[in-house]
């Protein structure tokens, strides 16, 4: 699998160099030149793959020439190994629940999957490689978790001090082996900064075979476009079956673009926002204009410049009219979502978190406005319990907390204090062992 860079077509690389690099040496981010179709048995008989056996074919299809099948499985194998049910909650919308890995987020898919690939590709490396990954607390959690035990690879975690909440700490400090969290006297941003700064520092280079984990590597894109796979292996295939997504970098719907582009016949993808709505913006005018973001309940998707949307250009040829035939954007504000929250509970039982209850706003309005017949699956993005304030007090109810979050509650963090300035980051990671 060969991939170029956004900013420059002539750029080419091999998936290893993509993986272990992340971004191009031109900023730019890597994308499949080609992107292979499943296999048409494949296609035709989903009902017949486990979860773990449709990440090994659709991998096999993207690279398989490239890595062994006995490797390739073992990766699916390992990554993979958490269900993602859909749920029918209306009679034309139905959720397809991506928080059952240990972090009750999405991003469990992408971080477990990466993890097996560095590890893969790391293999027979003279030096371990060293992950470094600043959190505003979501992505932390699921990279701990993914890179947990993974031979040859160490990781260190920067996180805001007091800026997470108490259960993502705990998620980022309380593995230990081999993950180490770093507690930063200062923002998210000055946790972005050391990150970036120690990738430009020629001794710590020396010193470290340094990478990183961030959302825009290929290896966390690939393994999203699984569970569009596994939902259509659950959903009726005769009806319209349009896909709604709750979105901030938008990687997770790129990824059912990537498994539409391979022959999976989804019909229509809707990207819900919350007011960061640059995406649906772009959607109506064609005009795109990124913002600084700001903050709201559904705070995973409180993005101004979404990182994969130069990836969705890409793949509609840059045409707007092309890309805006596909989509359909909406977005909605804090006080709409709240509603929605109580709304879906009330009417079937079922606690949407505030990223999903935004889905299910967005569904239902493209159903009256747009297609009455269509069958809406909203990918819900977390647990419930992860925004257990707000839940809370959108349904007047109690949610339940899953045994793997309660159990957190008991552990000891532990975490190195640093402050924000780079020196002390640096004399830190210089004098480690
Ligand atoms: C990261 C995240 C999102 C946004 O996903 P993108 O792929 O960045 O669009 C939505 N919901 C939750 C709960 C998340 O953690």
């Amino acid at each position: 699998m060969k991939l170029y860079s956004t900013n420059n077509k002539s750029n080419i690389v091999e998936l290893k160099q993509a993986v272990l690099k992340s971004l191009a040496d031109d900023k730019g981010l890597y994308m499949p030149i080609e992107i292979a179709k499943a296999p048409q048995a494949f296609l035709d008989n989903l009902e017949h793959f486990t979860f773990p056996e449709i990440a090994f074919q659709v991998s096999k299809a993207l690279f398989g020439d490239y890595i062994s099948n006995f490797d390739l499985w073992k990766i699916c194998e390992r990554a993979i190994n958490f269900p993602a049910p859909v749920v029918p909650v209306y009679d034309q919308i139905s959720t397809l629940e991506l928080f059952h890995g240990p972090s009750l987020a999405f991003k469990d898919f992408g971080a477990r999957y990466m993890a097996q690939l560095m590890s893969h590709f790391s293999k027979g490396d003279d030096s371990k490689l060293t992950i470094l990954v600043a959190t505003s607390g979501d992505t932390g959690g699921a990279v701990a978790a993914g890179f947990y035990n993974t031979p040859g690879i160490e990781v260190v975690i920067l996180y805001p001090s007091g800026r997470v909440s108490d259960l993502q700490e705990k998620q980022l400090t309380t593995l230990g082996g081999n993950i180490t969290a770093c507690e930063i006297q200062g923002s998210f941003d000055d946790c972005q900064a050391l990150v970036k700064t120690a990738f430009l520092d020629s001794e710590l280079k020396t010193k470290y075979n340094l990478s990183s984990a961030n959302s825009i590597n290929i290896a966390r894109l690939i393994p999203q476009s699984f569970y569009y796979f596994e939902a259509f292996k659950q959903l009726n295939r005769d009806q319209t079956n349009v896909f709604c997504i709750p979105s901030g970098n938008f990687g997770n719907l790129t990824a059912g673009l990537l498994a539409q582009r391979m022959g999976l016949p989804i019909d229509h993808f809707i990207a819900a926002t919350n007011l960061n709505k640059v995406v649906p913006d772009y959607l109506q005018s064609g005009d795109y204009q990124p913002k600084p973001s700001v903050a709201t309940i559904s705070n995973a998707m409180d993005v101004g410049a979404p990182s994969n949307f130069t990836r969705m250009q890409h793949l509609f040829d840059l045409s707007h009219q092309d890309m805006a035939k596909h989509i359909s954007g909406y977005a909605y504000d804090d006080a709409s979502t709240m509603v929605e929250m109580k709304t879906i509970h009330s009417d079937k039982g079922y606690v949407a978190d505030p990223h999903g209850a935004v889905g299910f706003l967005a569904a239902k309005q493209y159903i009256a406005e747009v297609n009455k017949n269509a069958h809406v699956t909203v990918l819900e993005t977390a647990h419930p319990s992860k925004f257990l304030g707000t839940v809370e007090e959108a349904i007047s109810t109690k949610v339940d907390i899953p045994k793997r979050l309660a159990d957190l509650q008991d552990k000891t963090k532990e975490a190195h204090q640093l402050g924000n300035d780079f020196d002390g980051f640096k004399a830190w990671l210089m004098e480690r062992s």
